[in-house]
């Protein structure tokens, strides 16, 4: 276990992917606020589509659940259609955004560039950046996760100056290890899988700033359900969860953040 382990407060983040409506979202969110609302010893967020960003922000305002993108875009204004900007974000009340996730790398064809592009954007606007990073089936099973796991965290921290690095210290900088062979599939890692990966990544991140890598918060992704969550989180190393489908359960959500609790 890390010295500092205990100083960093877990962090529970729901990803709704594209899922919900504006009356299915109003009954979760609101079964949400009223099952968190006796948890105060960590940090929670939802990410619901880009539309129902307006609605997160009517119906989380008033409760400590912050709430946040998916995506962001690296430009700040211009001829991009369908894109989003930092500043809308904020604008919405947005203090996270996801980014870099899988089903953006594989779908989207969006690659570590645009991912460290995104990050700079991100936090120069005010925001909180998770950063996904993770290998791929065939990249665990050929013992690569180190390296690529390395190379989706280095093409980020290269191009972060010395300023830039204490801007995204400031606003507290999360990575999200989310192998990509766990996400979605029902496959979870062992917790001792994602402790050593977790591991690599802070060791990672001292290579940097030592002191960075003591408060940064590594959250694991893929699978993550109520009755697998507390082994994960109680790994010196996983300071909490990025949860896909099991948040857009009520009842599941709220057990795991429980479980960070
Ligand atoms: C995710 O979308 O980041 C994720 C981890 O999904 P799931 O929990 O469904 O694996």
């Amino acid at each position: 276990m890390t010295a500092t382990q205990n100083k960093r407060r877990k962090l529970v983040v729901g990803n709704w992917k594209m899922h919900g409506d504006l009356s299915s979202n109003q009954r979760l969110l609101a079964d949400i606020v009223k099952g968190l609302s006796e948890f105060n010893r960590a940090d929670y967020v939802i990410c619901p589509p880009t539309p129902y960003l307006f609605q997160a922000r009517e119906l989380l305002g008033d409760s400590k659940i912050a709430w946040g993108g998916q995506n962001v875009n690296q430009f700040e204004k211009g001829a991009f259609t369908g894109a989003v900007a930092a500043h809308m974000l904020t604008d919405l009340g947005c203090t996270y955004v996801l980014l870099g996730h899988s089903e953006r790398r594989v779908l989207f064809h969006e690659t570590n560039l645009t991912a460290a592009a995104r990050f700079d954007a991100s936090i120069k606007a005010g925001l909180t950046p998770i950063l996904c990073v993770g290998e791929t089936l065939a990249e665990h099973d050929a013992g690569l996760t180190e390296v690529i796991v390395a190379s989706q965290m280095d093409a980020v921290m290269a191009t972060l100056s010395d300023e830039n690095f204490s801007v995204a210290m400031q606003v507290n900088m999360v990575f999200a290890y989310e192998p990509v062979w766990a996400v979605g599939t029902g496959k979870t890692a062992t917790p001792e899988q994602a402790q050593a990966v977790h591991e690599f990544i802070r060791n990672r991140i001292a290579r940097r700033n030592s002191e960075a890598a003591d408060h940064v918060r590594i959250i694991y992704g893929g699978s993550i359900k109520a009755n697998n969550a507390k082994k994960l989180f109680a790994m010196p190393d996983v300071d909490g969860g990025l949860i896909g489908g099991a948040s857009l359960s009520a009842e599941e959500f709220i057990a795991i953040c429980k479980a960070a609790n």
